[in-house]
């Protein structure tokens, strides 16, 4: 298998990578892409690692490339963006972890070491690139065959002590694949849980981690694996991926499609999993996932608003009622309290017509229409336009001029005043 052929976007890259060989170290694609390349997935992400000096590296094709290098972090690490698309570049290096959970010490080595330092064997594969060696596959640790008997498989022993943010991604790779942990690496994963290595992280470092694996298409599948493994209780006390959790994940996503309810699974998915924390602490452990702000607030509001949500759809007399105590609640929080929703209240219903239907139907027409129509900035103004939102909800209007028409009939009556 040729992998450099087998990537596309690769081909820029080779050509600025053949321009300036004399003046570089040997040069890898690594990671991601190998693998996903021998899976037979296309590569997203390219990886590039150079025996050298990373940044300057990174300069210099982008140079080429007439593109920019971005340098980051302090590993020689760089990203190279130009017209046709964005790599990221890095030195490689050892690591040495001098304590467990801690963030290692780096030193520049050869490929072999940075292949050797990496998280499963599937992932420590390189490609070189450079004309002399172009295509030749660098695998010391046969990932290509765990890759064919769908195995995730730590490279030595201390690996999850030395890094359990690892074992999340085994729980995402698993589930995204469809591969399993071979069984040393497993219990290896399981007594990593049980000498307390995941209690120890500090949510930051495993936020990056949980938020990827809460955005992949398998997800929930990842999750339940965690739990599966004891890993999800040790990460917070209060987090849930407990059988029972899972299946409430799925059906709220589930309704979620079948309604065409615009939430984001992803955010559905945290807000199940963090209902049982004591609200201060919920907002306190998403914000150290790293999210931002918003989607801590819907995730936050969604994981604790669905029996205020269901009782407020059932107290709701007219469609009008309804419309007012949902409309500016985040989709999630209504998709969830549907979810929850006793089957023999009216709540059920209406949550789900106001998903389906009711969010849509808002007035075109707004203040400043009303304004220009002669109504002074007033308290009439909020009357007349719930007027009209009701008027609407109620399928009088099918055009904006008919809407508009409204307005003009409401104020000439001058009963809002
Ligand atoms: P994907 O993004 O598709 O999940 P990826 O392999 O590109 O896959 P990244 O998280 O971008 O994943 O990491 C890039 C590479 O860095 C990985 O392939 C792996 O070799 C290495 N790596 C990432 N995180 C770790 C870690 N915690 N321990 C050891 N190696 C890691």
């Amino acid at each position: 298998m040729d992998i450099v052929e087998l990537i596309p976007s690769l081909r820029p890259i080779v050509a600025a990578i053949d321009e300036l060989e004399e003046r570089h170290g040997r040069t890898f694609l690594v990671g991601g892409a190998v693998r996903d390349t021998i899976i037979g997935a296309e590569a997203i992400d390219l990886d590039l690692a150079i025996e050298g000096a990373g940044i300057d590296f990174a300069r210099d094709l982008a140079a080429t490339l007439g593109g920019l290098a971005t340098p980051y972090g302090d590993f020689g690490t760089a990203t190279v963006a130009f017209a046709q698309g964005s790599f990221d570049v890095a030195s490689t290096r050892s690591e040495l972890y001098a304590s467990q959970g801690a963030l290692p010490t780096v030193e520049p080595a050869g490929i072999d070491e940075d292949l050797l330092r990496r998280d499963f064997t599937m992932n420590a594969m390189a490609v070189a690139l450079d004309s002399a060696e172009r295509g030749l596959l660098i695998d010391p640790l046969d990932g290509e065959a765990d890759i064919a008997s769908g195995t995730v498989r730590v490279i030595h022993d201390a690996s999850f002590a030395d890094d359990p943010t690892r074992i999340v991604r085994a729980a995402r790779y698993e589930a995204r694949f469809r591969f399993g942990l071979d069984s040393h690496s497993e219990a290896l994963a399981r007594s990593s849980v049980k000498a307390g290595h995941v209690s120890k992280l500090s949510a930051t470092r495993i936020g990056s981690e949980l938020s990827i694996l809460s955005r992949e298409e398998t997800g929930i599948e990842g999750f339940a694996r965690l739990d599966e493994l004891g890993a999800a209780r040790a990460l917070h006390p209060s987090l849930d991926f407990a059988p029972v959790a899972i299946a409430d994940m799925k059906s709220a996503e589930a309704l979620n499609e079948r309604l065409g309810a615009g939430a984001q699974a992803w955010r559905l998915r945290l807000a199940v999993a963090t209902r049982a924390f004591e609200p201060t602490e919920r907002i306190r452990w998403l914000d150290s996932l790293q999210l931002a702000r918003p989607d801590v607030d819907v995730i936050d509001r969604a994981a604790g608003s669905a029996p205020e949500l269901n009782a407020r759809s059932v107290e709701a007399v007219s469609l009008f009622d309804l419309h007012q105590a949902l409309t500016g609640e985040p989709l999630e929080a209504v998709v969830i309290a549907l979810a929850a929703a006793d089957t023999t209240t009216s709540g059920r219903e209406k949550l789900g017509s106001f998903l389906t239907t009711l969010r849509h139907v808002n007035l075109t027409v707004t203040g400043d229409d009303l304004a220009k129509l002669g109504l002074a900035e007033s308290p009439a103004v909020g009357r007349v336009l719930n007027r009209l939102q009701q008027k609407k909800l109620d399928g009088e209007f099918a055009t904006v001029a008919e809407e508009l028409e409204a307005a003009r009939e409401l104020i000439r009556s001058g009963e809002f005043n």
